[in-house]
């Protein structure tokens, strides 16, 4: 288990993450959100051991995780980290720089892990390929191979879809969670993605301010968003006395006490994303049409 107590760490004085816990069983898969500069990236590094904390400390069973002042390389067996920004060897092939993390005690079973941890990542078509005529999707499907080569016991992934298009993502990212899963590997992902947490992760933790504004299922968090920066991170909503409203929870009804005049309507494929006036404010709701603008309509809430 994973088991962060109090962190608290600034850069120079000037403070980034403060008192910051959080538990991950083995296995488990726990999203880390929050804004540009909330400090996601910053709270992987310090789990991975890149920097001394200024308070708290961080286990991995019974394995302190210390900084650089104590311990003199950077890292650990169990532990991978992927960064934002990700090393390769460039001028070696896919499955040339997966299999130097491997073992070439056991050649038959080096070629097999290399080319199951290929396949994970669906760059099958491209295992002779030299990395550097490679994409940088496909780079990060490359890095991510590679941590994932030794088994490690926990996985530290910084925003691992980022560079990869939409045509393959979704894909990737079910296999990818996927094989995490059946190794049982804990996997702690940074994201501003909400298609990397639902369905996917077992607890999310929202990093604001320099705190945990709040950790959950993702199930919870989505029913119940205490605050719009939560609300945010799933869609688009709105505050209507004083209650948060997403935008599919809002729907036309022949008649109600809330009149809404159309300004837009917002092609989504399935839907129509509706931006609208009620008593001169803004709000969005969704609908199955297209709707004219400065036509009236009723809206209702239903939760
Ligand atoms: P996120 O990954 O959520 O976008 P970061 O962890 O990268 O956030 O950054 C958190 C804050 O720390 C930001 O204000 C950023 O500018 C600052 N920061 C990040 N890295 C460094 C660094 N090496 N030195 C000083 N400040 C940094
Ligand atoms: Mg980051």
């Amino acid at each position: 288990m994973l088991n962060v107590k109090n962190l608290t760490f600034s850069y120079n004085k000037i403070p980034v993450l403060s008192n910051v816990s959080f538990k991950a069983k083995k296995g488990e898969n726990i999203a880390i959100i929050g804004e540009s500069g909330s400090g996601k990236s910053t709270l992987l590094k310090v789990i991975y051991g890149e920097y001394d904390l200024d308070n708290g400390q961080i286990f991995w069973n019974d394995n302190r995780i210390l900084g650089p002042k104590f311990n003199l390389v950077v890292g650990y067996d169990f532990m991978k980290y992927v960064a934002q920004e990700f090393e390769l060897m460039p001028p070696l092939s896919v499955e040339e720089n997966i299999g130097k993390f491997l073992s070439n005690f056991y050649p038959e079973e080096k070629k097999r892990r290399t080319a199951e941890l290929i396949e994970v990542v669906e760059l099958t078509a491209f295992s002779k390929t030299k990395v550097k005529t490679l994409s940088g999707g496909q780079k990060q499907r490359v890095a991510l191979a590679r941590a994932l080569a030794k088994a490690p016991e926990i996985i530290l992934l910084d925003e691992p879809f980022s560079h990869i298009d939409n045509f393959k993502k979704q894909s990737l990212r079910r296999s990818v969670f996927k094989y995490l899963k059946e190794k049982n590997i804990t996997c702690i992902v940074a994201t501003h993605d909400k298609e990397d947490v639902l369905g996917l992760a077992d607890k999310m933790i929202v990093l604001h301010e320099h705190k945990v504004l709040a950790q959950d299922m993702p199930q919870v968090l989505f029913k119940n968003p205490k605050t719009p920066l939560i609300a945010s991170f799933f869609g688009e909503f709105n505050i209507i006395n004083n209650d948060i409203v997403y935008a599919h929870q809002l729907q036309v009804v022949p008649k109600s006490n809330l009149k809404a005049i159309i300004i837009k309507s917002y092609y989504k494929g399935h839907y129509y994303l509706i931006e609208a006036k009620i008593n001169n404010s803004k709000v969005f709701f969704e609908h199955p049409t297209e709707l004219k603008k400065d036509a009236l309509v009723f809206v209702e809430i239903s939760k």
